[in-house]
């Protein structure tokens, strides 16, 4: 049997926006093994980078000057990720990356579908760790799963990812990642609606599982409560300005739960998703409103 083509991905980007990356890093599976890989700089549209962003990925403006644009570096991939399932570990943040940069170049967006390797190991590892030991942080889990690779490098990072998804693959021994995640329960995310279906295979692969509806481009965080509950905090445009929003149940009745005042000032400690850089970047967005 033929599965859907598989492709971890991994952005990083200038700045804040979503539509900043200035690398890019994409390792195909097949078979069960990592079978190529791929780097590319990228030079953002707009040359703006924070210094909370260099601080993670340590790329510069001068290393991006003479790097080829957006659509340029991607025009040999893109064709590629259409009708694929694309693998991202804390998949929201490269899934909104991508959509976010496709339209501010005015160009289509693939009809593909997402995973998330910090909700596959999350389900295959549940409750591992105290909370802020950062257990599903892409780092921890390839120490964990015995891969070596530069943090941060984006090449480098969507090779990790792709070697966690295929031991989690193993250790549960699904046939492969498509079956991993169906036996996980974990649900797909189809990005490019109202784009045409991708044909053949994939397609009907994929068919059965109900797409839910994609998400926005926004700051996305999983941070874990007091008692190891995960919980997800986004950045939503609120009347007076983005703020932030947590699931937990004292959101309900105090927006300003202790998870986003965490968020706001900066802390780290209960952050589960794999996005410092964005914790950092959320200062400033905040002091606008
Ligand atoms: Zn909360």
């Amino acid at each position: 049997m033929t599965f859907p083509r598989t492709i971890a991905i991994d952005f990083e980007t200038a700045n804040e926006r979503r539509d900043s990356p200035c690398a890019v890093g994409l390792a195909w599976i097949e078979g069960g093994r990592v079978v190529r890989r791929e780097a590319r700089l990228i030079r953002p549209a707009e040359m703006r980078f924070s210094p909370g962003n260099i601080r993670v990925h340590g790329i510069r403006p001068r290393d991006v000057a003479d790097a080829p644009s957006f659509p340029e570096a991607m025009a040999p991939f893109l064709p590629e990720i259409a009708g694929s399932l694309v693998l991202a570990h804390n998949a929201s943040f490269d899934v909104g990356v991508l959509a976010a940069t496709l339209q501010a170049y005015g160009l289509a967006q693939p009809a593909y579908t997402s995973l998330c390797t910090v909700q596959l190991a999350r389900r295959h590892w549940p409750g591992e760790g105290g909370p802020g030991q950062g257990t599903y942080r892409l780092s921890a889990l390839a120490a964990r799963v015995g891969v070596t690779f530069r943090h941060h490098d984006a090449g480098e990072d969507a090779y990790a990812c792709a070697e966690i998804a295929l031991a989690v693959m193993r250790e549960s021994g699904a046939p492969d990642i498509v079956s991993l995640a169906r036996r996980l329960g974990l649900a797909r995310e189809r990005a490019g609606e109202g784009e045409r279906a991708p044909d053949g295979i994939a397609a009907r692969a994929l068919r059965g599982v109900a797409p839910r509806p994609a998400r926005a481009p926004v700051l996305h965080f999983v941070v874990r409560g007091s008692t190891g509950t995960p919980y997800d905090v986004r950045l939503i445009e609120g009347r007076d300005g983005p703020r932030l929003r947590c699931s937990c149940a004292g959101a309900r009745f105090r927006p300003d739960c202790r998870h986003v005042r965490a968020l706001a000032n900066g802390e780290v400690d209960a952050l589960l998703s794999d996005n410092p850089g964005d914790v950092a970047a959320l200062a400033g967005l905040l002091r606008l409103a």
